[in-house]
């Protein structure tokens, strides 16, 4: 059962808002909540669990919970907010916010029309991040109408939909760091051959590189490094690929299907506007800078999990994120 807003009334000296119901927003909650705050989950989507809802393979990195997938992991992390009767606002978005005297006053448009208000001591900020994905390659000459066609596609898991219909083909995955790596051990089986096109080398975590550098040695897999694409064309023998290689050779590919694993984005733009929260201190990538106890450059707002961590992304840290703010909270609105 959902708290009722009377109850939040009481405590809304140690009430705390949460922007984001991924692993990290859902994480701080419990811990806030066992450390006698009121925490309140708002979050756009209308299911809790981030970027797990979208991750359908076996999660192998968390200790003690073996086999199960994201989607499962979100299913088990949200039923335990609401055994907890954590207080969440779902299809919820924070639209304006103002300092008050001693905490800030939020108000939020929920399911797109109705809109509420809360006073919160503190704000923790858990956005995630997001794929980056066509706008990255829009001035690529050719580039628009492979993705329009979905021969082109961005997301780190698509290829697994696609294998069936890739037996025997010719594959480019395009990026140097762990996800394209993935990718390529994933279809290397199948396919007649997978090109690697990275732009300068491999960032790709040890174990995933040298079961690519086995793929390359057998001739399943043609790295291309220092290797910059400059055009895509559609022709009646597939897709050629134009690439400028060591910054003066030009050399042609030929493929049927096209994967592109060029990153991610902080959800941070949604900050811009939020009056004091436009101002806060994120590095040239966007992402919000914290110091060891996840304080943001505001007093009394923390940012946690992705959108605070562009080098150590997983559920794991994310909850530890969770954990180590809500202490740091405890610690600073005091008990
Ligand atoms: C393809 C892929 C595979 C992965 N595989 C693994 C793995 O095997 N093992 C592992 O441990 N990790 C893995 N990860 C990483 C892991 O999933 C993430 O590090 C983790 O889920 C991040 O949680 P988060 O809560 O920080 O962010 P997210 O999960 O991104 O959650 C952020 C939430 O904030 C919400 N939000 C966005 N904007 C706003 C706003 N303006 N206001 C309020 N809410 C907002 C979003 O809707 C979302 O629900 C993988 C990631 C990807 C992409």
């Amino acid at each position: 059962m959902l708290p009722s807003p009377p109850d939040r009334a009481l405590s809304s000296s140690r009430t705390v808002a949460i922007l984001g119901g991924g692993v990290a927003g859902m994480s701080c909650a419990l811990w806030l909540k066992h450390l006698a705050f009121w925490p309140v989950l708002i979050e756009p989507g209308m299911t809790l669990g981030g970027q797990l809802l979208c991750i359908n393979r076996i999660n192998r990195w968390i200790l003690g919970i073996q086999g199960l997938t994201g989607p499962a992991l979100a299913a088990l992390y949200g039923r335990h907010i609401v055994d907890e009767a954590i207080e969440v606002h779902l299809g919820a978005k924070l639209v304006s916010i103002i300092v008050e005297d001693s905490g800030f006053r939020l108000y939020l448009r929920e399911h797109e029309h109705h809109t509420a208000s809360l006073f919160a001591r503190a704000l923790v900020i858990a956005t995630g991040l997001r794929v980056n994905s066509s706008e990255i390659l829009y001035s690529i000459p050719g580039a628009l109408p492979l993705c329009e066609s979905g021969l082109l596609t961005f997301f780190p898991l698509d290829h697994l939909e696609a294998m069936e219909a890739l037996d025997g083909k010719r594959v480019a995955v395009i990026g140097g760091g762990d996800n394209a790596h993935f990718t390529v051990k994933d279809l290397a089986s199948r396919t007649a051959l997978t090109h690697l096109i990275i732009r300068s080398q491999s960032r790709a975590q040890s174990l995933v590189r040298q079961e690519v550098e086995a793929l390359i040695r057998h001739g399943r897999v043609k790295e291309h490094a220092d290797a910059l694409v400059t055009s895509f064309c559609q022709g009646s023998n597939g897709i050629t690929i134009g690439l400028t290689k060591n910054n003066f050779r030009t050399e042609h590919i030929e493929v049927d299907r096209i994967f592109a694993r060029i990153g991610f984005t902080p959800n941070t733009e949604c900050l811009n506007g939020l009056g004091p929260l436009t101002g806060l201190e994120r590095n040239n990538d966007g992402y919000v800078q914290v110091d060891a106890r996840k304080r943001a450059s505001l007093p009394f707002v923390y940012a946690i999990g992705d959108v605070a961590n562009p080098n150590q992304s997983s559920v794991v840290t994310a909850m530890a994120d969770g954990a180590v703010a809500a202490m740091a909270i405890a610690k600073d609105v005091g008990v």
